[in-house]
């Protein structure tokens, strides 16, 4: 981050300091957001609880209008939180929070996708592979998230 230069004296002052260090100069000009940093509002927890709420509708919306079977449709409201959880993961790893979700998420959506496959292809031994997926998607996104976590 670029340091302010003091009116007065010319020299570098923290970017959060109210004050010039050296003489004592109030460095409110120019930068008057810095003085008073508006917490950034987290708007994960809003956005995932409605994002929850929506995806439960559209699950049970496909499946009352016949769009789906009501015996698989968690497996979309799974994926759809699944994705949801990624989506948050990557919000939070921009902002150099936990990134966990990540992994959570495709855990979630690879276990929808399967079970949607199992379904369509009247798979009925489909649960190991759910597992032998489950262990890649730790594994990779693990991986992953290393990455897109700025350290
Ligand atoms: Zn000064």
């Amino acid at each position: 981050m670029n340091d302010r230069i003091c009116s007065k004296c010319g020299r570098a002052v923290p970017e959060d300091s109210l004050f010039c260090p050296s003489c004592g100069n109030p460095v409110n000009q120019g930068a008057p957001q810095s003085l008073t940093p508006v917490p950034k509002r987290d708007l994960a927890g809003p956005l995932f609880g409605g994002g929850v709420l929506i995806i439960l509708g559209v699950s049970f919306w496909l499946a009352t209008s016949g769009a789906i079977s009501w015996a698989i449709w968690w497996a979309y409201f799974l994926g759809g939180l699944g994705m949801l959880l990624i989506l948050l993961g990557i919000s939070n790893a921009r902002s150099g929070k936990d990134s966990g979700p990540i992994t959570g998420g495709i855990v979630l959506l690879a276990i929808g996708i399967i079970a949607i496959l199992a379904w369509n292809y009247s798979l009925s031994n489909w649960w190991p592979l759910v597992l032998i997926v489950l262990g890649l998607v730790v594994i990779v996104s693990g991986v992953l998230s290393r990455r897109i976590a700025p350290r």
